[in-house]
């Protein structure tokens, strides 16, 4: 089907998101409505047999989800509505289909989704050709029931999605479940439709210096696995099918800018020595961590300890949750890298843009980012809560390690996690298991929680400011959205004020508090928030080396009093335009000529 495609060289741009550039060849993963992902993995022999078997357990999931839709939609709508998905079931027990599908498998040694898109393209090249109005038609069934079987499949492991070559990414959008199932050994570079400075891919590209733009609406369905591309991500821009002359300019245009200040990274001791502002004031850096490949990371870039492990990434493509050993065991491991600095685990951040809801049965949800997320979903799902619970209190008996609750929208939350924390620790006692001493703190990220921020300071050991998901719900803009890019304005006079706020409460409490929002990574941001008196930042180890530079070249009075003017502003422009006159102009070196992070709205 893809034969006739133009080939001519093509540009999006899209929101850029991390620094790099490079060229490469396109990997699409396939969104599939349950954003399954869908490209060639290369099997050995003997994983072939396995792979047949999975692919049959995905037909019989997919069957039994029709049949409960059959009946769902018999009872609301009527028999006579519920026969099209008779049509459905009939193609997935189609034999045909599954022969060609499992032949596929086994001649070309590839995995499931493969094939089902190998097989279900022709199928569908067929049906294209039909002059029959209604034949042709059914083709959206077919296309709903590929949909089906790749969201089918992707309940099950995803081989650990080894990459046969050094690969562009490109999806509409990218979930952390499928994101902790790449193999980053061989991504080059992330491009997808859908997300915001913010948003997950964005924050994993720059924690690992991966250059992405994301935003890019519709490059997705352009592009094919194979293609060649260039991300500039600096640009935010891509070119699908560069040209000869494109690909030799940009080739020059790399020689140029090879070394990248931001990467080089100074001796460890360098790094690990206290760290404070020109007038003295002492300031921790720490760590955010989500994969594995991170972990080593924390000590190489002189992190002080690990602020916050975005712990739903140990979640698997399925939703499926490690039982509490294995939990137990990377905990203990993250304790042991983040050492006597401590570690901060947070409990499951799930639902919203995390991860679809319904991959743990809680239904698909009209509005998610504003539904059964985070610290609801958990207390919803109490084995969920309790096995974590368990893992992270016994894990904090080999060592310093705290428990923050995400998404805390007033005291109850917390006393509700703690009754849990506290029935936990007893139950384990009467086990003759051992359980540590936990600090638990709250994630301030709903202006709920702000407004209330006294009253949560007297009942949690410590703050912890979300600034992704404070700008998204005290703005009411979707961080993930890039049609509201614009509007996602981390200046924003209604945010500063809320961290002020947070920040006070904390003080005010004599409890401790972190900014561990994508902010406390960015050299201006982070001034400001120093400004507004942050003490502790959280971000991406590769980030710490540029945010020391500027925290130990700056005078925290003269942050102090930026700040204080960037309160008074009443608008986002106002306040960027201080900061780049005030931080920019006084600190020329210790600012990029970009400031503030690329404007969001594209041209
Ligand atoms: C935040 O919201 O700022 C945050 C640190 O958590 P996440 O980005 O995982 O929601
Ligand atoms: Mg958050």
């Amino acid at each position: 089907m893809s034969g006739r495609r133009d080939k001519s060289e093509r540009r999006w741009r899209g929101v850029a998101v991390s620094d790099g550039a490079v060229t490469g060849r396109v990997l699409r993963i396939h969104g599939g409505g349950g954003r399954a992902g869908i490209y060639q993995v290369k099997l050995d022999a003997a994983e072939v047999g396995r792979e047949v078997r999975r692919y049959g357990a995905a037909v019989r999931l997919a069957r039994r989800q029709l049949l409960a839709l059959k009946k769902r939609a018999a009872r609301t709508l009527g028999e006579e509505h519920a026969y099209i998905f008779d049509a459905h079931l009939l193609m997935l027990e189609d034999r045909k289909l599954n022969d060609d599908v499992e032949a596929v498998i086994r001649t070309e040694s590839v995995n499931s989704e493969w094939a089902v898109k190998v097989v279900t393209d022709r199928v569908l090249a067929v049906y294209e050709e039909i002059k029959d109005d209604y034949l042709r038609e059914r083709s959206s069934d077919i296309e709903d029931v590929t949909r089906r079987l790749l969201v089918a499949l992707s309940g099950e492991s995803m081989l650990g999605r080894r990459l046969t070559e050094d690969a562009v990414v490109v999806a509409e959008e990218l979930m952390p479940s499928t994101l902790a199932e790449l193999d980053f050994g061989h991504i080059k570079a992330f491009a997808t439709d859908v997300g915001g400075w913010t948003s997950h891919t964005a924050i994993i590209a720059r924690g690992l210096g991966i250059p992405a733009v994301v935003g890019l609406r519709d490059f997705y369905r352009a592009a094919r696995t194979g293609d060649s591309v260039v991300i500039d991500a600096g640009r935010g821009e891509v070119t699908l099918h560069p040209k000869p002359e494109t690909l030799e300019l940009f080739t020059r245009e790399r020689q140029v800018a090879k070394e990248s200040p931001a990467r080089a990274v100074a001796a460890a001791e360098e790094l690990r020595a206290p760290l404070r502002t020109r007038d003295g004031v002492e300031v921790t850096l720490r760590a955010n961590v989500e994969l594995p490949v991170e972990y080593d990371w924390v000590n190489r870039y002189g992190a002080h300890g690990i602020g916050l492990f975005r712990s739903e990434f140990l979640l698997s493509h399925r939703g499926s949750v490690p039982d509490e050993d294995e939990q137990r065991e990377t905990y203990e491991r993250l304790a042991r890298i983040a050492g006597e600095d401590g570690l901060t685990v947070r409990l499951f951040d799930m639902g919203g843009d995390k991860l679809s809801g319904s991959r743990l049965d809680a239904g698909e949800e009209r509005n998610p980012a504003l539904g059964l997320r985070a610290i609801r979903l958990c207390l919803q799902r109490p084995e969920l809560l309790r096995t974590q619970v368990r893992a992270v209190l016994r894990a904090a008996a080999r060592g310093p390690v705290d428990l923050v609750i995400p998404m805390v929208s007033d005291v109850t939350d917390v006393r509700r996690a703690r009754e849990v924390i506290e029935d936990e620790r007893a139950r384990l006692g009467g086990e003759g298991k051992e359980a540590g001493a936990l600090r638990v703190g709250a994630m301030i990220e709903v202006p709920s929680a702000v407004l209330v921020a006294e009253k949560l300071a007297r009942e949690v050991d410590f703050f912890s400011l979300g600034t992704n998901d404070l700008v998204q719900y005290t703005l009411a803009v979707d961080r993930g959205n890039d049609e509201v890019a614009g509007w996602f304005r981390s200046l924003h006079p209604a945010v500063l004020l809320s961290v002020r706020r947070a920040l006070e409460a904390a003080e005010g409490a004599g409890i401790r508090s972190v900014v561990c929002g994508e902010m406390a990574a960015s050299p201006a941001y982070a001034a400001v928030l120093l400004g507004l008196g942050a003490r502790e930042l959280s971000m991406a180890p590769t980030a710490i080396p540029r945010v020391r530079r500027t925290v130990a070249g700056l005078e925290l009075e003269e942050a102090e009093a930026v700040a204080k003017e960037c309160l008074e502003c009443a608008t986002a422009d106002e306040v960027e335009e201080l900061v780049r006159v005030r931080l920019g102009g006084r600190w020329p070196n210790l600012f990029p000529k970009e400031i503030l992070p690329p404007p969001k709205t594209k041209g």
